[in-house]
């Protein structure tokens, strides 16, 4: 069996605030990259890993990090795309064809953990869609156009997903493929993909299984998210 990894880091970083992008800001010296990119080096069941980076960006990543940390499973430091999905079709493309699953990280998400990859890896083998995810402490509200509450799900559904979000090879490709021919269509209906699960729901009818993660394993998206990085790595460091 052969699992392929993607790991995100294309996105701009807007919401940080700073001219770098998040993924190559520095946690206890190390790009908040180098801690996924570790993780899942250092996974056995984990035989390849494709990167997706802006194009400036490529060659400091094959110096800085693959090079210089000897990440020897990277196959492939690929150019991304304007939105997160572009961003993952590309990766896709530089995957190997005879892979079986393919595990989508977003490469802000510095503490996804070894026990997790491995519980997806278990759901995947099982459902073809797998994908990392906490119960939501907050209640949910749904709004309507005007900003009132317009619905309140029952939170004992409401789970926030991350990643990873893992796949079957062929599910997630033929996914991919139809919606790169319908995105027009997409964008003229509103219709905004911010993740993985639901291109395979939209395109391959596919329900994906949640896998209960840890609440570690944020998205550094705001400056806020740095101070919490921080916390968590102390305390991990204090262990
Ligand atoms: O923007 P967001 O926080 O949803 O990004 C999630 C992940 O996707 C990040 O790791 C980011 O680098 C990546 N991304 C990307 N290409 C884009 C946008 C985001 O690889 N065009």
């Amino acid at each position: 069996m052969k699992n392929s990894a993607i790991i995100l880091a294309g996105g701009s970083g807007r919401r940080m605030g700073s001219s770098t992008p998040k993924q190559f800001l520095t946690l206890d010296h190390k790009p908040i990259l180098w801690y996924s990119l570790n993780t899942f080096s250092s996974s056995d069941i984990i035989d390849e890993i494709v990167i997706v980076s802006s194009k400036e960006y490529i060659d400091h990543i094959q110096s800085e990090i693959v090079d210089l940390y000897g990440f020897h499973k990277v196959t492939a430091i690929t150019e991304g795309g304007r939105e997160r999905y572009h961003s993952v079709a590309r990766g896709l493309s530089s995957v190997s064809y005879d892979t079986d699953h393919v595990f989508i990280h977003d490469g802000a998400r510095p503490f996804v953990s070894s026990y997790t990859i491995e519980r997806c890896l278990h759901y995947v083998i099982k459902y073809d869609a797998a994908v990392a995810a906490v119960r939501s402490k907050d209640t949910i509200k749904i709004a309507d156009d005007d900003r009132f509450i317009s619905s309140t799900p029952n939170r004992e559904q409401v789970w926030q997903v991350q990643t990873p979000q893992v796949f079957s090879y062929k599910l997630i490709t033929d996914a991919y493929e139809k919606l790169l021919d319908q995105e027009d269509r997409l964008a003229q209906a509103g219709i905004t993909v911010t993740d993985d699960t639901m291109v395979v729901k939209m395109f391959e009818d596919k329900d994906a299984k949640l896998v209960e993660s840890s609440y570690d394993n944020i998205k550094i998206t705001t400056p806020d998210d740095m101070l919490y990085a921080k916390a968590i790595l102390e305390s991990r460091n204090k262990e």
